[in-house]
């Protein structure tokens, strides 16, 4: 498996954040790199989702070339492919920020004395490399369950 970077000006549009091909039997995910990295970090772990879950690839499983997957920045998609998606965020979420690891990380703010909801998303951020918004997510779903 690889990963490359492309501005995407090969394509038609511009809207693509990711695709992913089959290159020599082997999966290559090619991510936009004008995303900023948080997000291209979860674009990735989002595709890898995808490789696992849905082409059930495994490191010696040869897959058929060409395979082709697109990722819109805003996508329009089918029920069927709505799930898919839903899975594979919910994938790329747990491989960036394990619940487990989450729970550990706040509970360590807690015993540091750091109390503020604000200071621990923050800090979510910066120990997972995740946007603000995912940051967020977390600490919900943490607090609240998902
Ligand atoms: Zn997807």
């Amino acid at each position: 498996m690889s990963v490359k970077y492309s501005d995407m000006i090969h394509l038609e549009t511009s809207n693509v954040s990711c695709y992913m091909r089959v290159i020599n039997g082997k999966p290559e995910i090619i991510v936009n790199f004008t995303d900023i990295e948080t997000r291209r970090r979860f674009t990735i772990a989002h595709e890898l989702g995808h490789v696992f879950l849905h082409w059930s690839w495994l490191p010696d499983k040869y897959l058929s070339e060409g395979l082709v997957e697109v990722s819109y920045r805003n996508g329009k998609y089918t029920e069927e492919e709505l799930k898919r998606e839903r899975e594979a965020d919910k994938f790329a979420a747990e491989f960036l920020a394990p619940k487990k690891e989450v729970e550990r990380s706040l509970k360590k703010y807690m015993e540091e004395g750091i109390l503020d909801k604000e200071i621990q998303m923050k800090l979510l951020a910066e120990e997972y490399k995740v946007s603000n918004p995912m940051a967020y997510r977390l600490w919900y779903e943490n607090r609240f369950g998902d």
